[in-house]
């Protein structure tokens, strides 16, 4: 099933988890409105009214990488600290 995938730094500084990049993962199947390989025509092929394929994203995935700290605050200890 398609979902987001993002991955975090922990940041050296405070030690929380910084938001580094996201992207969306394809499922890549036909049955799946998001994914890349479903038809453009899929009401038609299937016989119905209109396309009832899924059409969400399921959980995303939260990937940390442990052993690649950033070396500034996390975007929540920083606007704390712009005193
Ligand atoms: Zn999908
Ligand atoms: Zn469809
Ligand atoms: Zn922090």
């Amino acid at each position: 099933m398609c979902h987001r995938h993002l991955t975090f730094k922990t940041s050296s500084l405070c030690g929380h988890l910084i938001f580094t990049e996201g992207r969306d993962v394809d499922c890549q199947e036909t049955g799946c409105y998001i994914s890349s390989l479903h038809p453009r025509n899929c009401a038609a092929i299937s016989g119905r009214a209109r396309c009832q394929c899924r059409r969400y994203y399921t959980r995303p995935e939260r990937v940390i990488e442990q052993n690649e700290s950033l070396p500034t605050k996390c975007p929540g200890c920083s606007s704390r600290s712009t005193t």
